[in-house]
């Protein structure tokens, strides 16, 4: 009985089919205890409210691609995959459910809304996962983590309470970004600086005791003057030296301020006098610090002004500043303004304007921490792919600040300190507290705040194995060998694990990180959803198949480039798919039941066809690129060795030349096509496996198939250039019979001039197959060429060869043909060759025209010297 595969190559069918059975037989299940070596990657865990996008899509093909040739490769290899709370974007998608019932969270109290965020996370969140199979990720799922599992969150508590306990965790007033609409702390990260065309306004301050003296400051944010407690120059300002040691009166406030003097006001900027508000300006904050200032907050956290703000109290910041500006310019106070655009930092989940405020929050000390990661960096102990992003971590870690890490949330882990209301005693604690250790008061209220969500996916590559016990998993798995992701989230992320593994484990979480690109549309752009170019993953999946996409996605993305993705490079790796399957075709047509797949050992033992022996060599290259360019994380290079040595070599010439003794060679045919879906199989897994089970092989999956190591054995240089030659001969044939037009039906003869015996007898060994694939009806070698006329002569290999045209073609007409040709070549040369050197035409005509017109020149001068090689030929 012969195997049989449907004629069209269906992948949707295909692909429903495997990635169930694969799960079932737990392939991508890493063992606990195992004499292999460990290869380990954790996956980035996507956002409990996400669903699959591009960056994910590459982010895994990559990740997918490396583990299924490791664990081929007989790796105990564990991918861990997982999902991250996400604490603003859950709670903010929980709150637009809740509006929809008429709620908000604070009708619900925050334990009811917890729990409505658990409820929401069991019915909704996670559809991730699921298109994260689809897409044939080979993960790990018997150790699927949440980062508010049970143990995570253990690990949470442990991890803060000993940093608190060495000082590395303190709580403190400090200026901090302030989301007015989420109503929390961000962290620096979490804020967007977009530039925003603002107005830059010159108020002036009067000095105190002197008639009529004022300085100008110039302000973007008016209304923050009600906060100021100093005006300040740099102290190399000669115009300001007069007022050293003098105060200014606040305007509107009425308030007497120091003139300070401090290194960091710009000359250039304004009049070179600026206003201090610590209260509101980060460097204003740190200002304040160095010289003693008071800090006034003037605006508050729902972006109103405070009490502080005298007459302004409780306006919002819009009418507040319409209100100062007024009544400066009422008492003569506003000099001037300017336009100015400037960046101004929003919230990164809401899009508000961030603003600094004054506030009690959690920070982490984190310089004695970044020291030590980079450092690792440094060392070479985690690498970068590509290098060059080292730069981009180093340059973050050298001027790191505190990381504010409380937020004013309910979804998140909540910061483990409690208060005593009776004797005010702070106490961190990983156990909940009950009763105040000091005074024994049962008055004990729990921190509000939660943790920054990144503060959890720091602790991710040792939290999802168990610490902090020292498990088994824990043991096998740290540290992770590679961590694969995208550059956007390097400070977020990857800089964190890195400060908190070397922390708590002594040692990096991975030892190199692979760094992709971004996926952009077909024109370069960014996908974004208000320019609608925005491509969904599944809808391409759906439409070219998961295989296709995945390997455009691998072909494309060498490590750290944004890729370009067009459906033409779609096409055409669904075109490869189309063309493995109608391979797989063929083959099947000459397999029955009782063949099965011959050893190395055998095949080495029989006498092989010159062929056989050129495609086992072949391949034997091919898997030698593989392994090499995947071992670098070159997965664009590997990518590029199988296509070609499947398409160009496998198919355009083995499978052709086979046709003239498939059962002579069936055993190799088998071997080498069995052996380069195993090659193919991390890019395609699924097209693999579905053809793998129908081609004799040995095993019950390709998941756990030996990957295809280099075998020096099968190289056979000899084999190769043979080959070679033959099929240059081959090629320069057909090069003539299109050249002189000849009839595709009609059969041509061929002369060759060798004298070397051994290039004799090989050219008659292998007449066949140029009789085969050129259409050659008989081979002659003679010593020399006849150079006669009307025989069409090339050199192929350094052997000069000719096709003797004498009633083949009819010499007239055919002259008389190429005559034309040539003429209408040349008019078309003519009339390119006058547009193009019109200065009117080239410089007013749009860039890609002129440059199609300039192409078309280029052929139509290359096609008129082919002609004229043909017209030469006829003699
Ligand atoms: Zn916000
Ligand atoms: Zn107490």
């Amino acid at each position: 009985m012969k195997a049989e595969i449907p004629k069209t190559y269906n992948p949707q069918e295909v692909e429903a089919r495997w990635y169930q059975w694969w799960e079932s037989k737990a392939y991508f299940r890493a063992a606990e205890h195992s004499p292999k070596p460990p290869f380990v990657m954790v996956m980035p865990p996507p956002n409990v409210t996400g669903s699959l996008h591009m960056g994910h899509m590459l982010n895994h093909t990559v990740h997918d691609v490396i583990a299924r040739r490791k664990r081929m490769q007989g790796f105990n290899t564990l991918w861990l995959p997982g999902m991250d709370h996400a604490g603003i974007a859950t709670q903010n998608v929980v709150e637009r459910e809740l509006r929809k019932e008429g709620l908000s969270r604070h009708d619900l109290g925050r334990e009811k809304f917890v729990e409505r965020v658990w409820q929401w996370k069991e019915e909704y969140g996670g559809i991730i996962l699921k298109q994260i199979r689809r897409i044939g990720s080979s993960c790990d799922w018997s150790r699927e983590r949440f980062t508010m599992d049970a143990g995570l969150s253990r690990a949470v508590r442990e991890v803060f309470v000993r940093l608190y306990e060495e000082g590395l965790i303190y709580r403190g007033k400090r200026l901090i970004n302030w989301c007015p609409r989420c109503h929390t702390a961000l962290s620096d990260l979490e804020v967007i600086p977009q530039p925003v065309d603002s107005t830059l306004y010159y108020i002036k301050y009067p000095l105190k005791g002197r008639e009529n003296a004022f300085v100008e400051v110039a302000t973007t944010r008016p209304e923050t003057m009600l906060g100021d407690t100093a005006v300040a120059v740099n102290p190399k300002d000669e115009r300001y030296k007069k007022y050293k040691g003098e105060a200014v009166i606040l305007p509107l406030m009425n308030r007497e301020i120091p003139f300070i003097e401090d290194p960091v006001v710009e000359l250039e900027f304004g009049t070179g006098v600026v206003k201090v508000t610590p209260a509101h300006d980060p460097a204003d904050f740190e200002m304040g610090q160095r010289h003693g200032l008071a800090q006034i907050s003037v605006i508050d956290e729902n972006a109103r002004i405070t009490e502080e703000g005298g007459p302004y109290r409780g306006l919002d910041l819009a009418e507040a500043r319409k209100r100062v500006l007024a009544d400066l310019e009422a008492q003569g106070l506003l000099a001037r303004t300017e336009p100015l655009k400037h960046n101004v930092g929003h919230c990164q989940r809401c899009h508000t304007v961030v603003e600094p405020l004054l506030s009690t929050q959690w920070f982490v000390q984190i310089k004695p921490l970044a020291d030590e990661a980079i450092t690792a960096v440094e060392q070479g102990r985690t690498e970068f792919v590509p290098p060059n992003w080292a730069n981009t971590y180093f340059q973050w870690m050298r001027n790191i600040r505190d990381w504010c890490i409380s937020r004013q949330l309910w979804w998140g882990h909540r910061i483990p300190a409690w208060y005593c209301d009776d004797c005010g005693e702070m106490i961190v604690s990983r156990a909940d507290v009950e009763r105040c250790p000091k005074c024994s008061s049962g008055k004990i209220r729990q921190d509000q705040d939660v943790l920054d969500t990144w503060f959890s996916s720091g602790l991710w590559p040792f939290s999802t194995l168990g610490w902090p016990d020292q498990t088994e998993d824990l043991k096998a798995f740290y540290p992770t060998t590679l961590l694969v992701t995208a550059y956007d989230i390097i400070f977020f992320w990857v800089a964190r694990m890195m400060m908190f593994g070397l922390k708590f484990m002594n040692d990096v979480p991975f030892k190199a990180v692979y760094i992709t690109g971004i996926v952009l549309d077909a024109e370069r752009q960014k996908m974004s959803k208000s320019k609608g170019n925005v491509v969904d993953p599944l809808e391409i999946c759906d439409r070219f198949g998961t295989d296709a996409v995945r390997f455009a996605l691998a072909r494309k993305g060498a490590p750290g480039t944004d890729i370009a993705l067009s459906e033409d490079d779609l096409d055409s790796y669904r075109a490869f798919a189309t063309k493995i399957w109608n391979a797989a075709r063929f083959i099947f047509r000459h397999v029955d039941e009782s063949d099965r797949l011959p050893t190395l050992s055998e095949l080495k033992q029989s006498d092989l066809l010159l062929v056989d022996r050129w495609i086992l060599s072949r391949l034997a290259r091919a898997t030698e690129e593989v392994n090499r360019s995947v071992e670098q994380y070159n997965l664009h290079e590997g990518a590029r060795h199988i296509y070609a040595f499947f398409w160009h070599e496998f198919c355009d010439w083995y499978l052709e030349m086979i046709k003239l003794h498939p059962e002579r060679s069936k055993p190799v045919l088998l071997y080498v096509f069995e052996s380069t879906l195993r090659l193919l199989h991390p890019f395609m897994p699924f097209i693999t496996e579905e053809l793998w089970q129908n081609v004799p092989h040995r095993g019950e999956s390709i998941v756990i198939a030996p990957y295809p190591e280099l075998d020096p054995e099968l190289l056979d240089e000899r084999a190769e250039s043979q080959a070679e030659l033959i099929q240059e001969i081959v090629g320069k044939v057909r090069n003539i019979r299109s050249e002189m037009n000849i009839d595709a039906k009609r059969t041509v003869p061929l002369r060759i001039a060798a004298a070397d015996p051994e290039l004799t007898r090989l050219l008659s060994d292998a007449r066949e197959y140029i009789f085969k694939l050129a259409q050659v009806s008989q081979v002659e070698i003679v010593p020399q060429l006849s150079g006669g006329k009307l025989a069409a002569q090339a050199v192929a290999g350094g052997l000069a060869l000719e096709v003797p045209l004498e009633g083949l073609i009819d010499v007239e007409a055919e002259r008389a043909r190429l005559k034309k040709e040539m003429e209408k070549a040349q008019r078309q040369i003519d009339t390119l060759e006058r547009k193009l050197s019109q200065t009117s035409f080239v410089d007013q005509a749009p860039k890609e025209v002129v440059e199609e017109n300039r192409r078309r020149l280029t052929d139509y001068r290359g096609q008129v010297g082919k002609l004229a090689e043909g017209l030469k030929r006829l003699g």
